[in-house]
C-alpha cells in the first residue's frame, strides 16, 4: 500500500496500471482505514472525472457478451480509444471463482495495452454492486479511460443499478426458438436504450431477423424513457465483427441527441443524487440495524408483533426511539 492519498491520485493522473488497479483494491476493501484512503482519493480524483462513456451491458449467461466486448473493445482502441471494462460477476461472492477466471474470455483485450480489464465483485448485495463498481468506474475515467463498459450478467437486480449509473444501457440478446421475449425481464427493456441481438451468422440469420422484428413491436409498446431518444434495435456477429461499428455508431447518436438536449447533464445529476441518496438509506440502515440496542429488542419485539402482544407499528416506534436516545445523547 502506498503511504498517502497524493501518491494513489498522482499514480492514476499519470495512467500508472498497477497504481489504478491498487486503488481500486482499496475501493473494494471492507477495511474501514482503506474505504477512508480510497474516499479521499475518490474525491480528488473527482474533477478529473465525467468525460467518458459510461455504458452498461447486460445479457444472460451464453448471449455472447465477452465475445462481443472483445470485439467492440479491441475496435475501439484501433480507434484510439482507452477501453476499461468493468465486469460484475454475481457468483463470485458465492463461489470465490471470477466471471474472467475463465482465461479465454476477451484473450485479445486482456493483453491490450489500451485496454484494462477487472472483475468487480457484487458482495453479495446490491449495495456492494453499486458502491463499489461506480466509484471504480470514476477512477477508471480519472486514468484516461474514455471508454467504461460495465458487464453484468442479466439474471440478477444488479443490471437496473447499472442502468441507473450508465449513459448507455445495451442490452445483448440471442433469437430464442420463438420464446424471445419470455428470458428477459420486462424492466430490462424499460431501460435499453438499445437491444442487440448478437450471433447474427451462419443458418441463424433469418432467426435473427425476427428476433429483431419482434423486440422493435415489444419496444414500441413501452413508453420511451427519454424525449431524444428512441431504443433502437440492431443485429450483429461478436465472432464474425460484423454490425459491430454499427452499434458504436448508435452510441454516439445518443451521447449527441442527449447532450445537444441537455439531457445528458441532467441525467448525470439525477444518477449522483440518487446515489447520494441510496448511500444515505444504505447508511441509515447499517446505523440502525448495527445499533446495539435495537440488536438487543429486535427478537423480542418480533416475537411480540407474532403473539399479538404489540402492534407492528408500536414495536417499530419503539426501536426507532432507540436511535432518537441516541440521537440525543450524543448532542
Ligand atoms: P457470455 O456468457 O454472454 O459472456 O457469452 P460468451 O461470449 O462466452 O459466448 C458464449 C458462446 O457463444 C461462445 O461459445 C461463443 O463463441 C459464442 N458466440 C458469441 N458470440 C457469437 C456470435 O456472434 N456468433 C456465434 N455463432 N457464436 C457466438
Amino acid at each position: 500500500m502506498l503511504k498517502n492519498p497524493q501518491e494513489y491520485v498522482d499514480g492514476i493522473l499519470n495512467q500508472d496500471r498497477l497504481t489504478l488497479a491498487r486503488t481500486i483494491t482499496l475501493i473494494e476493501s471492507t477495511l474501514p482505514v482503506h474505504q477512508e484512503m480510497a474516499r479521499i482519493i475518490v474525491d480528488r480524483l473527482l474533477p478529473y472525472t465525467g468525460k467518458g462513456f459510461r455504458i452498461g451491458i447486460t445479457g444472460v449467461p451464453g448471449a455472447g457478451k465477452s465475445t462481443y466486448i472483445e470485439s467492440f473493445g479491441n475496435m475501439l482502441t484501433q480507434m484510439g480509444h482507452r477501453v476499461a471494462v468493468l465486469a460484475i460477476d454475481p457468483s463470485s461472492s458465492r463461489s470465490g471463482g471470477s466471471i474472467l477466471g475463465d482465461k479465454t474470455r476477451m484473450e485479445k483485450l486482456a493483453v491490450n495495452p489500451n485496454a484494462f480489464i477487472r472483475p468487480s465483485p457484487s458482495s453479495g448485495t446490491l449495495g456492494g454492486v453499486g458502491r463499489k463498481t461506480r466509484e471504480t468506474m470514476l477512477v477508471c475515467e480519472a486514468a484516461g479511460y474514455d471508454v467504461v463498459i460495465i458487464e453484468t450478467v442479466g439474471v440478477g437486480q444488479s443490471e437496473t443499478t447499472v442502468a441507473s449509473m450508465v449513459d448507455f444501457f445495451l442490452v445483448l440478446m440471442i433469437a430464442g426458438a420463438g420464446d424471445e421475449l419470455q428470458g428477459i425481464k420486462k424492466g430490462v427493456l424499460e431501460v435499453a436504450d438499445t437491444i442487440v441481438i448478437n450471433k447474427a451468422d451462419g443458418d441463424n440469420v433469418m432467426r435473427t431477423e425476427i428476433a429483431r422484428k419482434e423486440y422493435e413491436t415489444a419496444l414500441h409498446m413501452l413508453m420511451p424513457n427519454s424525449p431524444n431518444w428512441s431504443p433502437q434495435v440492431l443485429t450483429c456477429s461478436s465472432l464474425e465483427h460484423r454490425g459491430i461499428d454499427k452499434i458504436w455508431e448508435t452510441i454516439q447518436d445518443h451521447r449527441k441527441k442527449l447532450t445537444d438536449s441537455g439531457e445528458m447533464s441532467e441525467k448525470r445529476k439525477h444518477q449522483a443524487l440518487d446515489w447520494m441518496s441510496f448511500l444515505l438509506d444504505e447508511g441509515l440502515r447499517q446505523w440502525f440495524y448495527n445499533d446495539a440496542k435495537v440488536k438487543a429488542a429486535m427478537p423480542v419485539l418480533r416475537k411480540d408483533v407474532e403473539m399479538k402482544r404489540t402492534s407492528p407499528t408500536a414495536a417499530a416506534d419503539t426501536l426507532l426511539a432507540f436511535l432518537k436516545e441516541n440521537a440525543e445523547y450524543n448532542k
